[in-house]
């Protein structure tokens, strides 16, 4: 090879113009190991290691190159960063074939090779083998038992390392330390801490970060933080650790704190320290600060990665989170580089959750690629905005494109049908689970059957098949019969049902108040004040209702029976004003539910004062026409409230959605989505 080829050809390699360096190299009709081994491991630093590989394979087969140790270490790498076990192996083969069993450097590659190839018995076998052992080869062993997660025997082999073995260095430790990091082992951390003291580790900051770790994972903050403090140099990942070491056990403030001295101490965030942040708010409640985390961030130049989006999109449900959701739907769309199918799926239940059905199959529809997951969260969105019809289709459409369903798959159907009373198409979907798809329907899907049968008002039968089920009812299938027998008011089931429910989840205030329900409709008033005895007895309260209405970017909040808000009188007024409407049309006020010692008007009284009429009354005063009003509640919809509301909805003439604890229900022109039955 003429010295002025070679002399460009490094010089491509130098600058990283692999391609180029690629087209000289492949006009020379016999190339030579040196200039084969540049290439091949120029490509494995700029991580192409398919590439290295094929042009190995080439090599080998169409020019009959021999490799030397060098160019095989090479490979060795390459093939470690692809990890591929098939690959591994034949390059092992050629190791041995090619002489160089007792080569040291290639043996430790090897064994780092194959653990991170998920070959741990061959990396153990490798090691057994190599006549000389070295301070790499011990310390890759037992990183290769890290990366296959065996983390107990890593830790095995560097006990034996300790007596046996040569002195360690400090990657040794570092790897030995991320492995305690993942057993969230405080014995062997402290163990570990003795040792960095005892042999002169300590001013290695990596050491230093990798302590501070330990000690947060196993929820140690106090001596994190001694580590941290005492640390004589730090770099950003020091900060990061210490900062989630906070934000993971709870004390956002503090790492709050923190953040702000890092700003002052002149440390470069970069965007862990954000998402560490933003993840620490997501966890502890704190969504609105988390969103403005998020703002922030892209303000400081910081661009908000994957992980940053995977970490918020899902906190973003509630009723404050809806223009934060969509902030972040705007700032994937403007930066597609972190588009893919997990964020893609984020969205789609971030919308539906928030109440926007529409825009959520807007985002499913313009997926390019859906899996499982992706179509089982459009068809648990359908079926939690009650579009049963709709669950059925997109199963279809699933079906067709080649994705065989799964248990949840089948959850979201079933449930779907539920909601919209389809009960022969459940039937026919609940039978296909086994005969077609060979799936085994478990406790919720049986669950989920009781409740298709009891909301449409075959009680007997559910009650039946609640008897015959090869699986023990969870309280959610006795709990749909309940709640079947209160609508339809069958007062001999709902007793059995009840029992059974006081008995299994004798916690819930939702069955007492069920039953309660039945036995006063029943004009049962023995057996009522025995369950409200027992309530007292052990002590169940009802939670509180409460309710959140979004009007102009600010969140009001609603507390039953709580009169410190807004516009009180107007609000009460305006209730008031409804009710006289409603009676005039005929409409009467179901007081059911209230319990029977608090008299007519009274009981009138208590209803007007719940939480969603609050809410949903206040966003009237105050909405623009035209919007669509969304109320979340916490607790289930009462049945006077879904008439008041659904009356509204239709004199006021707007569309209005009450998210509560089951379901969705979106009112329009005098009816609900729901069908009156939930
Ligand atoms: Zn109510
Ligand atoms: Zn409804």
């Amino acid at each position: 090879m003429p010295a002025s080829f070679i002399g460009q050809f490094k010089s491509y390699l130098n600058c990283g113009q692999l391609n180029q360096a690629r087209n000289l190299f492949d006009k020379i009709p016999n190339p030579n190991i040196y200039s084969s081994t540049l290439l091949i491991s120029a490509y494995t630093k700029q991580n192409r290691p398919l590439d290295s590989i094929q042009l190995y394979q080439n090599l080998r087969k169409e020019k009959k190159l021999q490799p030397d140790n060098l160019l095989l270490l090479s490979i060795t790498k390459a093939c470690a960063l692809l990890s591929d076990p098939i690959k591994a192996k034949e390059i092992h083969k050629d190791v041995i074939g090619f002489g160089f069993k007792s080569d040291l450097p290639l043996g430790n590659a090897l064994i780092e090779m194959y653990g991170k190839c998920g070959l741990i018995s061959e990396a153990q076998q490798l090691f057994d083998e190599l006549p000389v052992k070295d301070v790499i080869t011990w310390t890759s062993l037992i990183l290769s038992y890290k990366n296959c997660k065996q983390f107990r025997e890593g830790l095995g082999v560097f006990r034996e390392m300790l007596i046996s073995g040569p002195k360690l260095n400090s990657v040794t430790l570092l790897s030995v330390l991320a492995i305690s990091s993942k057993l969230k082992s405080l014995k062997f951390g402290r163990e570990i801490h003795c040792f960095v003291i005892r042999n002169g580790f300590e001013d290695n900051m990596f050491i230093g970060s990798g302590l501070v770790d330990i000690y947060s994972k196993c929820l140690i903050t106090h001596d994190a933080r001694i580590v941290f403090d005492g640390m004589r140099s730090k770099d950003v990942v020091s900060w990061n650790v210490i900062l989630s070491a906070y934000s993971l056990n709870g004390d956002l403030d503090e790492a709050l704190r923190l953040f702000d001295k890092m700003k002052v101490d002149g440390v470069l965030l970069n965007s862990a320290s954000w998402n560490s942040m933003i993840s620490g708010c997501v966890q502890n409640g704190r969504i609105e600060r988390a969103l403005q985390f998020f703002a922030q961030m892209q303000d400081s130049g910081t661009k908000p990665n994957h992980i940053t989006i995977a970490s918020i999109l899902p906190a973003c449900t509630g009723m404050e989170s809806i223009r934060g959701g969509r902030e972040i739907h705007g700032y994937v769309y403007r930066n597609a580089f972190i588009k893919d199918i997990i964020i893609d799926t984020g969205l789609v239940l971030m919308y539906a959750k928030c109440g926007d059905l529409n825009t959520s199959r807007l985002v499913f529809d313009q997926m390019p690629r859906k899996d499982i997951i992706a179509w089982n969260t459009m068809i648990v969105a359908n079926s939690m905005h009650g579009c049963g019809k709709e669950t059925l289709t997109l199963f279809d459409k699933m079906i067709e494109s080649g994705i065989r369903p799964d248990a949840v798959t089948f959850s979201g159907v079933l449930s779907g049908c539920s909601h919209s009373q389809l009960v022969d198409k459940a039937r026919q979907s609940f039978s296909s689970m086994e005969r077609e798809y060979g799936l085994n329907p478990d406790a919720d899907h049986y669950a989920s059957m009781v409740d298709v049968l009891s909301r449409a008002g075959y009680l007997n039968e559910a009650y039946e098949f609640i008897q015959n089920m090869p699986v023990e009812p969870t309280p959610s299938a006795w709990g749909a019969l309940l709640n079947g027998c209160k609508v339809y008011k069958n007062t001999e089931l709902g007793k059995i049902a009840g029992e059974v429910l006081l008995d299994i989840e004798p916690q819930n205030p939702g069955n007492y108040l069920s039953l309660l329900n039945i036995f006063v409709g029943a004009k049962m008033y023995d057996d009522a004040s025995r369950i409200r005895m027992l309530m007292n007895d052990r002590g169940i309260r009802k939670e509180p209702g409460c309710s959140w209405v979004q009007i102009k970017n600010k969140v009001y909040t609603f507390v039953k029976g709580d009169d410190r808000f807004a516009m009180r009188n107007e609000v009460y007024g305006f209730l008031k004003e409804t009710r006289r409407k409603m009676r005039v049309e005929g409409y009467m006020p179901d007081t059911d539910i209230v319990l029977q010692d608090v008299d007519g008007e009274e009981k009138e009284e208590v209803l007007c004062s719940h939480s969603e009429k609050l809410a949903v009354a206040f966003a009237i005063l105050n909405l623009d026409r035209g919007e669509v009003i969304r109320v979340f509640k916490n607790l289930r919809i009462c049945g006077d409230c879904h008439g008041v509301i659904s009356f509204m909805a239709k004199s006021i003439g707007v569309c209005i959605t009450v998210r509560d604890s089951v379901r969705f229900h979106h009112f329009k022109d005098g009816s609900c989505s729901c069908k009156n039955l939930w």
